[in-house]
């Protein structure tokens, strides 16, 4: 497998999302008819995935949906899917549509006997809350081993799937040299050691705070080029953190420069209907320029920044979570 493109690895989760919308949330040994029901095809790392094929490739028109149409936009990287679904009814679909929005899923495991990921989401229409049970299923059965394509040369991770695999992939990207993004969601403490081998650490605001062993309190009340720094000083070498509404947040110094303070940017003009997956736009988005920079070796992050942030106001402006990540061009013709 060898791509004339850079290749994106996203190595992490696929979930099929159950979305139960209801006026209210039924007690227990209750049965309530629900108000809508619909299956997505999500998880973080799948979504983060969609994202770098979207952002990487003008919206192929309804004629050539096909992929290998002639007339199908050639797209700037080549996006490649890492995980596994299992031997279920869903899993076909799922890599279908994968395949629809042009990532390559030939690295995605099908494990016989397995189930897919399933994330069961009930949402409560008065209140706008989300309740999720998540049963992993197949995530939860990859191993520590060894999944990243030879030719790969970012590679991204969450943590959907068991830390130990996504330590050892990290650690596997860094010794390749490749550029190591990590979206540390859902966030759990990690041991020091991995951030030497953090080309790019990107995450929202409690994120921040679980990684920093602060409460969501203390955090807000933190100095954030404080909290950057301490993953500066440990050897990430760009920390972005998301702050919403209010844009993100970054910095990225060598070390004899991470005393100066980091970049605020606001966010772009948006409509907000629904965030959901505003941050997994965000990352696939910043990946796409690593990627594209990495192969003109010229990376330039406030741009790269500038255009997640762009990329992530688009999603907020549409409902639920693929379904709202944005194409490249509804990305770029939009002026702030
Ligand atoms: P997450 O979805 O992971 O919790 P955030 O809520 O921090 O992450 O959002 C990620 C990014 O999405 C932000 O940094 C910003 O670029 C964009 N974004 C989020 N909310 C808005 C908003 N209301 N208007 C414009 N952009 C937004």
């Amino acid at each position: 497998m060898s791509s004339p493109l850079p290749v994106i690895a996203v190595i992490g989760s696929l979930n099929v999302d159950f979305i139960t919308r209801t006026t209210r949330v039924p007690a227990a040994g209750e049965t309530l008819i629900a108000q809508s029901f619909d299956i997505g095809f999500g998880g973080k790392g799948s979504n983060q995935a969609v994202a770098c094929a979207r952002l990487s490739r003008p919206k192929p028109s309804s004629s050539s949906r096909n992929p290998g149409e002639t007339g199908r936009p050639s797209p700037s990287v080549d996006v490649r899917m890492v995980g596994a679904v299992g031997s279920d009814p869903f899993a076909e679909g799922f890599l279908a549509g994968l395949r629809q929005d042009g990532v390559n899923v030939d690295a995605v495991r099908r494990l016989e006997g397995q189930k897919t990921g399933i994330a069961n989401i009930i949402v409560e229409e008065g209140s706008g809350e989300n309740r999720i049970m998540l049963a992993a299923n197949a995530n939860y059965a990859l191993k520590a081993e060894t999944l990243l394509p030879d030719d790969a040369d970012v590679a991204v991770f969450q943590l959907e799937i068991p830390l130990e695999v996504v330590l050892h992939n990290i650690n596997e990207a860094k010794r390749k040299g490749l550029e190591v993004i990590l979206n540390p969601a859902p966030a759990v403490p990690l041991d020091a050691a991995v951030f030497k081998s953090l080309s790019h650490l990107i995450m929202n605001e409690s994120e921040a705070a679980i990684l920093s062993g602060m409460s969501d309190e203390e955090f807000g009340s933190a100095d954030l080029d404080d909290i950057a720094s301490n993953f500066l000083v440990r050897g990430v070498r760009n920390v972005i953190i998301t702050l919403g509404a209010k844009g993100v947040y970054y910095h990225t110094s060598p070390w004899y420069a991470i005393r100066k303070p980091g970049t605020t940017l606001a966010a772009a003009r948006a409509t907000v209907v629904d965030t959901t997956a505003a941050g997994d736009t965000f990352v696939g988005a910043y990946a796409v320029a690593v990627a594209k920079a990495r192969a003109l070796d010229d990376f330039d992050v406030d741009a790269a920044v500038a255009f997640a942030n762009r990329a992530a106001a688009r999603t907020v402006e549409r409902k639920g979570a693929r379904a709202a990540v944005p194409w490249l061009d509804e990305v770029d013709r939009v002026a702030d």
